[in-house]
């Protein structure tokens, strides 16, 4: 528990403040907003899910992909060679 001030108007507040009592301002003692802190939190996320997506997408394009090329292949021609380009 320690005072800080207002992010918005310099007020002494309490950093585990809702809100300042005196501009109104949520989370005060804090450096951001929390609306701020929900957009940038959402903002990692998606890039985290973009990442993961992007390698697992890749993951599957390059392990899955030929599998089922190979095994899609197959009845056609059981002779086809292993490495296919
Ligand atoms: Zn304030």
């Amino acid at each position: 528990m320690s005072l800080v001030p207002c992010r918005a108007c310099e007020h002494r507040v309490d950093t585990s403040a809702l809100a300042c009592p005196q501009c109104g301002a949520t989370d005060p003692g804090k450096k951001i907003s929390r609306q701020q802190r929900n957009a940038i939190s959402f903002v990692v996320q998606l890039i985290v899910w973009l990442t993961l997506l992007g390698y697992g997408g890749s993951y599957l394009w390059n392990t899955v992909a030929p599998m089922v090329r190979q095994y899609v292949a197959k009845p056609q021609s059981d002779q086809a060679p292993a490495n296919r380009p």
